[in-house]
């Protein structure tokens, strides 16, 4: 074990599922620089996002809490960016510390980055290509594409640095969220046709309609600007959702391709300069993706590919290699498990659990029995995706379509009532059969509902006032009503 604090390097990327990780068994795809990570270090198996949503899950990373403890419930939430984070604790305690690229959590007016001896990072959305930076001299165009530019940026500011001090750099990577534009020279890949998953035609028969409603289908709800050309005319429904699924994974796994260049070069720049093993490399997602699950794209539901996070960690000087953690942790247990990692006191006000001591052997804290989601941006006009709350755990998952605001205005009546789903995760890996009215698991139910009630109590959350109306109608039953 070293006695020198490490220094801390954080890649997170916007919108990377799992399934396209070759070390999570990608069948679409290799990524090999990203693989040798959890080759030196740890992969992680159940990796959750409490949100999973891009501006959320960034601000439960930073801050260590929930999103109705840090505000940033949805994209129209900014951060206010003075609440304590692990980064700012780790510059308190002596670190360098740096932001660099996709922030997304809203700018100026006190949600620009705060805590950091030197941020320079995209506007809102941002561009694939000569994006325009922020920093607090001003904005500015640096030329080239972002995934390159970001990565020459943050080694730069180490580079810059002087002085024995260890330092943290978060490099946030736009990709491979939407529009999917990859640079030319992954052009010539992924021009064979793409092995569809299998779950490509699901036919939603014992979902809830608050599922059913959602916009995320890849055959109806991907454009032009997202295909970067009309489709052919005369596709059938099935072969439309075909060629669009084609076209879709082509760009998005070239924008991968650049991502997995780009650890690459974080990889052998720290070996370069002897501190690969010192260094404690994190490889995430701020959430996952539907690469055609459920004939979906998108996120924001609380499905398997969605609140999956890829997860890998690599510090030699202080864990073994190739190993894989499988118990349940989540974007909020980050914070904690880095100060733990660097001997940083963390901050009373974080929710999580570290999850240091399970990879050292050292004081493990007592295992996760399940995890708390929360989507809470209801009905968006672009994907009208409901919001949920449920709860997760090794086996079950349990889902609460609370469809606020979906009112009859005026008479307090739901047009949509509550709804639940629950999936059997070992009998239905696949989340295809809703159980939630099933009679043989109306006891597993109660007791996991019981569990969420409790762990969203602990966690300062509320449940929605419609749970307890008895309107709340399985998605079977409603079905059958409309
Ligand atoms: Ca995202």
């Amino acid at each position: 074990m070293s006695a020198r604090r490490p220094n801390i390097v954080m890649i997170l990327t916007d919108d990377h599922a799992a399934q396209a990780i070759s070390s999570y068994g990608s069948v679409v795809n290799r990524t090999p620089r990203i693989d040798e990570i959890g080759q030196l270090g740890w992969r992680f198996e159940n990796c959750f996002a409490t949100n999973a949503l891009c501006s959320p899950s960034r601000a439960s990373i930073l801050t260590g809490t929930y999103s109705h403890v840090n505000g940033v419930t949805t994209l129209v939430t900014p951060i206010d960016a003075s609440q304590p984070t692990f980064v700012s604790q780790l510059k308190a305690a002596g670190y360098k510390t740096a932001m660099i690229g996709r922030w997304h959590m809203g700018d100026g007016d006190g949600h620009d980055p705060q805590g950091f001896d030197y941020w320079d990072v995209i506007l809102e959305q941002g561009e694939y290509w000569n994006p325009v930076f922020l920093n607090p001299d001003g904005k500015r165009v640096v030329e080239g594409y972002a995934t390159d530019v970001f990565t020459d940026l943050a080694i730069d500011w180490v580079e810059s640095l002087e002085g024995d001090d260890p330092w943290c750099v978060l490099l946030y990577h736009k990709a491979p969220h939407r529009p999917w534009e990859p640079h030319p020279r992954h052009q010539h890949l992924y021009t064979d046709p793409i092995p569809v998953p299998d779950t490509f035609d699901d036919d939603y028969a014992t979902r809830s309609s608050s599922t059913r409603r959602a916009l995320l289908r890849l055959a109806d709800n991907l454009n032009v600007e997202d295909l970067k050309r009309t489709p052919p005319v005369g596709l059938s429904y099935e072969e439309l959702a075909l060629w669009k699924y084609q076209r879709y994974m082509e760009d998005y796994l070239r924008c991968v391709e650049a991502v997995d260049e780009n650890v690459g070069r974080v990889i052998d720049w720290l070996r370069e300069r002897g501190e690969f093993d010192d260094t404690l490399l994190m490889y995430a997602s701020d959430q996952g993706f539907f690469l055609g699950e459920h004939g979906w794209f998108d996120k924001r539901m609380m499905f398997e590919e969605s609140l999956r996070m890829p997860m890998l960690l690599s510090y030699p000087n202080a864990v073994k290699g190739g190993r894989v953690h499988s118990g349940i942790v989540t974007n909020v247990d980050f914070a904690q498990t880095i100060l733990e990692a660097a001997g940083v006191e963390s901050h009373p006000r974080m929710q999580g659990r570290s999850f240091w001591g399970d990879l050292t052997g050292v004081d493990p804290e007592p295992p996760a029995e399940g995890m708390y989601y929360r989507y809470w941006e209801h009905d968006d006009i672009f994907h009208h995706a409901p919001a949920h709350y449920g709860y997760r755990t090794d086996r079950y998952k349990l889902i609460y379509y609370y469809n606020d605001g979906m009112g009859l205005p005026g008479t307090g009546a739901f047009v949509y009532p509550g709804e639940w789903e629950l999936y059997d995760l070992v009998a239905d890996p696949a989340e295809l059969r809703n159980v939630a009215d099933d009679p043989a698991y109306s006891e597993i139910r109660a007791r996991l509902t019981e569990a969420m009630l409790r762990e969203q109590e602990r966690l300062g959350d509320s449940p929605h006032p419609s749970q307890f109306e008895g309107t709340a109608a399985s998605g079977a039953e409603a079905h059958a009503a409309g």
